[in-house]
């Protein structure tokens, strides 16, 4: 039964967000996002439970619990990427649902209130920040950066919450006090192929890498590529190769902290067949759970620039974009996943999280977990994104069990049969 309802509140949301092009556009603060929102209320309501918006429009359905305590709230998003999948966020929301209803059906209290929090922009697609929803409810980020965003489409990020029906200036006024809730817990697709290889339904993450970005220029010398002979050559470009490679080399030297270093975007100049490029720009994304792991790969790099800089006679400048603080997630709520699974007859398998989620910024906050349940070939943020029903069922499971534990039911004798 659980199977078919999951499966049918998925076609329900996801009818949402279809182009003729293939995947969901569900942007953040678009019509889109908000009708999603909008039919998940519903199914909300017709589980009971009292539904709200917050100033910065993150729904937040309640069940209230038999005592005035603070919440255990589980949480995700319904906006995607551009041409996004199907799972992604949206399974997180309908995990909360399903473990309300099934209490409904089994007619179980809990001495503490349940909440299922519904973030806004969590996909960076539109305004390149990530999480905005959660970082606002646990007051992470200020109006005035959030005021610098835009689309591209050169929609402001002000003007879209206007257009939203949200006022901007009240956007602070979503941060929740630290006694609103007591635990929070996310449910998510992996987005890699670590639980599909291993065969498993569920993974516990232990913490969610941080990228540390840097932004390097290569400074050569553009000149014609037929008449300038290889050993007087300043190449930007095969200089910045160099550093890649060399990047690549060191961050899997640290393989087993899981640490992980990307190039993804690389700019030459002037970009012509016939002109040896002059000037090279990319972006290195060093991620890890492990600060130390990614400052020794930083390091590293750093020394290999300036290696290549002098063995080629270039000009290699470096500057941080970014560094954020790897979030480690809260030992007591990963015991509780853990010992839920080992009821469950489920091998308790911990993770480190590579992508960044809701549950980041909620964790600097709250006591918070993130279980995951696998990608099939670890595919996300596209159309063919999928996973089985039976494996979501699992991960539904294991949340269910936790959250009657940490919610402290007052039907102890039903949590009990589980065992057998
Ligand atoms: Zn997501």
């Amino acid at each position: 039964m659980s199977l078919e309802r999951i499966d049918k509140w998925l076609e329900q949301l996801n009818q949402v967000g279809q182009t003729s092009s293939p995947g969901l556009y569900r942007l953040a603060y678009t019509t889109q996002e908000q009708q999603a929102m909008d039919i998940f209320r519903r199914l909300c309501e017709k589980e009971d439970m009292d539904v709200r918006e917050d100033a910065a429009g993150n729904l937040i359905a309640r069940r209230e619990g038999t005592a005035p305590l603070p919440a255990v709230a589980i949480g995700s998003h319904l906006d995607t990427v551009y041409a996004g999948g199907r799972y992604d966020g949206t399974l997180g929301v309908l995990a909360g649902l399903e473990v309300i209803h099934r209490l409904n059906q089994k007619n179980i209290y809990t001495k503490h209130p349940l909440e299922i929090i519904v973030f806004r922009a969590e996909e960076s697609s539109r305004f390149g920040m990530a999480t905005i929803g959660s970082k606002l409810m646990s007051g992470a980020v200020s109006l005035e950066r959030l005021a610098a965003l835009t689309d591209k489409d050169g929609v402001t990020f002000p003007e879209a919450v206007e257009e939203a029906g949200y006022s901007f200036d009240s956007l602070i006024e979503a941060k929740r006090p630290g006694t609103d809730i007591k635990t929070f817990m996310e449910l998510h697709i992996e987005q890699g192929p670590l639980l599909e290889k291993n065969r498993l339904p569920v993974g516990i993450a232990t913490g969610i890498a941080a990228p540390f970005r840097l932004r390097v220029n290569v400074e050569g010398k553009a000149s014609h590529s037929g008449t300038t002979s290889m050993d007087i050559r300043k190449d930007a470009l095969t200089c910045a190769s160099e550093l890649i490679l060399g990047l690549e080399a060191e961050a899997r030297k640290e393989k087993e902290n899981n640490t992980v270093a990307t190039v993804g975007r690389i700019d030459s100049h002037p970009g012509a067949m016939n002109v040896i490029p002059g000037h090279c720009q990319f972006d290195v994304d060093i991620r890890s759970t492990d600060t130390a792991s990614r400052r020794q790969v930083y390091s590293q790099f750093k020394k290999q620039v300036q290696k290549v800089e002098k063995a080629r006679g270039l000009k290699v400048t470096m500057e941080t974009i970014s560094e954020e603080t790897p979030v480690p997630l809260h030992e007591s709520i990963q015991e509780c996943f853990a010992s839920t699974c080992g009821r469950l007859n489920l091998t308790p398998f911990f993770m480190p999280s590579g992508a960044g989620h809701d549950v980041m910024n909620m964790a600097r906050k709250w006591p918070a977990g993130l279980l995951f349940v696998p990608s099939v070939d670890g595919l996300s943020h596209h159309p063919d994104e999928f996973t089985a029903l039976t494996d979501m069922i699992a991960g539904v499971d294991v949340l269910e069990h936790s959250v009657r534990s940490l919610a402290n039911e007052g039907h102890q004798k039903a949590f009990l049969e589980v065992k057998s």
